[in-house]
C-alpha cells in the first residue's frame, strides 16, 4: 500500500506526490512510454528532460489525466486535480481573450463556464495574477503579449485552478534568457507556497536548478534523481547522440 506522506510545507520534502509503476502509455497504434518506474517528489520542482519525441508531453498528459495508461499504474497522492499548461502553440495564440479572462478560465473547472464567478473566485484570480506579476496586463489581449508575458498568464491560469500540482510543458522554450530566468524563479516561489511543479524543458540551466530530474530517452526512463548528478556531459551526449 502506498503510504500517505506527512505533509509539511517545506521545499525539502521529498515524498512522492505522484508515483508511476511500470507505466506504459501512448496513442492508438503508437506505444510511446515503456514501463516507467518514477516518482515525482512533493513540494519540489521536477524537470522532465529528453530529446524531441522522447515522450515528455505524453508523460505530462498521463500525469494530467488526459492520456490513459495502457498498462501499469499512476498514483496521485491526494491533492486536487492537476493544473496543466500545454506546450506553446497548443493554446490558440489568436484567441480574442484578455489576460484577465484567460486567468479566469482557470476557475471553470470548479465553477463551469456559464456560472458567474463568486467573490472568492475573483480573489483567487487576483492572487494568481499578482503572483505571476501580470496584474498590470489584465485588460490586454493575449495575442498582444510577448512570449514571456503570455507564458506567465498561462501559468497564472494554472495557479487559479488552486491545484497543488502544476504541470508545465516547455514553459520557457522560445523565451529570451531574462524571461526564462524570471519564470524559473517564479516556479521556485510557487514551491514555497505549497505547489509541486513538473516542467518539461530543453533549458539545461532550468533543469539543473530543479530539485529533481526525470530523463527520458525514446519513451524509456534513462535516469532519475539529482539533476547535478544526472545531467552530466557524458549522459547528455549519450541521450542526444544523432540517430
Ligand atoms: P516530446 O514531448 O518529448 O517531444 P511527445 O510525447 O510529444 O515527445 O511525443 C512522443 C512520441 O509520440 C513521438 O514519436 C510523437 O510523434 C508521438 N505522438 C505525440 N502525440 C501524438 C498523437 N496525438 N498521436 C500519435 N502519436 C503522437
Ligand atoms: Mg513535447
Amino acid at each position: 500500500m502506498f503510504k500517505k506522506p506527512v505533509f509539511s510545507a517545506t521545499a525539502g520534502d521529498r515524498s512522492p506526490r505522484v508515483r508511476l509503476s511500470e507505466l506504459s502509455a501512448g496513442y492508438p497504434g503508437r506505444p510511446v512510454l515503456h514501463q516507467l518506474d518514477a516518482d515525482i517528489p512533493a513540494l519540489a520542482i521536477t524537470a522532465l528532460v529528453g530529446p524531441n519525441g522522447s515522450g515528455k508531453s505524453t508523460l505530462l498528459g498521463v500525469v494530467a489525466g488526459v492520456i490513459r495508461p495502457t498498462s501499469g499504474e499512476l498514483r496521485h497522492n491526494g491533492g486536487r486535480p492537476p493544473a496543466f499548461v500545454p506546450q506553446r502553440g497548443a493554446v490558440g495564440d489568436a484567441l480574442p481573450l484578455t489576460v484577465r479572462q484567460t486567468v479566469e478560465m482557470g476557475r471553470w473547472g470548479d465553477r463551469g463556464p456559464w456560472r458567474r464567478l463568486t467573490r472568492r473566485d475573483r480573489a483567487t484570480v487576483d492572487t494568481a495574477m499578482e503572483r505571476l506579476a501580470v496584474t498590470d496586463l489584465a485588460a490586454r489581449q493575449l495575442a498582444e503579449l510577448s512570449g514571456g508575458q503570455r507564458q506567465r498568464v498561462l501559468i497564472a491560469q494554472g495557479l487559479a485552478q488552486e491545484s497543488d500540482l502544476l504541470l508545465l510543458d516547455e514553459p520557457t522554450t522560445g523565451l529570451d534568457p531574462e524571461a526564462r530566468e524570471r519564470i524559473t524563479s517564479l516556479l521556485t516561489e510557487l514551491v514555497t507556497d505549497g505547489v509541486t511543479v513538473v516542467q518539461a524543458t530543453h533549458d539545461l540551466a532550468a533543469a539543473r536548478s530543479a530539485d529533481a530530474c526525470l530523463l527520458l530517452h525514446d519513451g524509456h526512463l534513462a535516469g532519475q534523481g539529482d539533476p547535478a548528478q544526472l545531467l552530466t556531459a557524458s549522459t547528455l551526449a549519450r541521450i542526444w547522440q544523432p540517430v
